[in-house]
């Protein structure tokens, strides 16, 4: 979405039929300064009176097509709004969505800040050290960023039993393979793979970077499970398959790429888009997913899937079940 010259007002229909508790602007793949950094929103119920609904100043944009969530302080039934934005200085105006919603992503994690991000480049002279650049403008407030969407994500609020992240240390640097975390929550991000990446399209190499790290941050904040990651095949996956549930729920994989298909211990992909599945039958399966982890003695899917939907539950009938909604879509 850009603005002509001289216009940067947008107007919104919306259905009117329920409150809008908060929206998001996308900054677009532009040029940082082109970001929005104040405005005014207006909406109105009956289409005569128009309240100010919203109004902000010295915003910032942390990396390109950076989502920021804005609550509205009072709720209604808006039928239209009003945007009225601008650049900072004279720069021309960028942004790729706005986006109404009914709910409130933020809730009780308010008061959430994130973990103080260590952020080191150790090969800023690589290609895929100034592509990274170019994508994330500040990659502390970035990670901070990703840390509080993977945490409302697997746990219900800050007051969870969750291992406790005071730091991430994050580092770019020059090894073969794209990403992982040592330690208690030190990530490395090879500058290899980002160039590899970064012929796809802008908007795709976005949803790549910031996938890989989101996938990384979840090994940060999940708990996990009782048993043997190296020789229990399902330990693995169960680790590896709710990194990658998380960074699908987050938007962060083209869902197409979903097929029929392989075993819900294969680990990564298959195994999360299956966990990310089980949310259409609870909006909470991620979070209880992540929960058994510490809840069960001897973690196993079929015991998950128990502590998930019930005695009756199988890991059979349920992957059986998503193969079958694959195979119709
Ligand atoms: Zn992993």
């Amino acid at each position: 979405m850009f603005s002509k010259a001289g216009s940067n007002r947008f107007e919104f229909d919306l259905p009117g039929d329920t409150d809008i508790l908060q929206y998001r602007i996308f900054a677009s793949g532009e040029a940082q300064e082109n970001d929005p950094a104040r405005w005014e929103l207006r909406g109105t119920v009956d289409g005569f009176k128009w309240d100010l609904v919203d109004k902000r100043a010295k915003q910032e944009f942390c990396s390109r097509f950076q989502d920021n969530v804005y609550t509205i302080a009072k709720p209604k039934k808006y039928k239209k709004f009003r945007l009225e934005v601008w650049a900072d200085k004279n720069a021309k105006l960028a942004l790729s969505e706005i986006a109404f919603d009914a709910f409130d992503s933020i809730g009780a994690w308010k008061d959430f800040h994130g973990p103080n991000v260590v952020f080191t480049n150790e090969a800023p002279d690589s290609d895929g050290g100034k592509l990274f650049s170019s994508l994330v403008q500040e990659p502390e407030e970035f990670m901070r960023d990703c840390a509080r969407k993977v945490a409302r994500t697997l746990y219900f609020s800050p007051e969870d039993e969750m291992p406790g992240i005071v730091t991430i240390n994050f580092a770019l640097a020059d090894f073969d393979g794209v990403a992982y975390k040592s330690g208690h929550s030190d990530i490395k991000y090879s500058v290899r793979h980002i160039r590899n990446v970064s012929n796809s399209p802008l908007h795709e190499f976005s949803m790549e970077n910031r996938g890989v790290v989101v996938h990384e941050i979840v090994h940060c904040y999940q708990i996990g499970p009782k048993g043997d990651y190296q020789n229990n095949k399902e330990i693995f996956a169960c680790v590896e398959g709710l990194a990658d549930a998380v960074r699908a729920d987050l938007g962060l994989f083209d869902m197409r790429t979903r097929q029929p298909g392989g075993n819900w211990a294969d680990g990564y992909r298959t195994t999360g888009f299956f966990i990310q599945w089980l949310k259409t039958k609870d909006p909470d399966a991620i979070r209880k997913f992540n929960l058994s982890c510490h809840k069960l003695d001897e973690w196993s899917f079929d015991a998950a899937m128990k502590f998930i939907f019930g005695s009756d539950a199988t890991i059979e009938a349920l992957w059986q079940e998503y193969q079958d909604f694959l195979a119709k879509n």
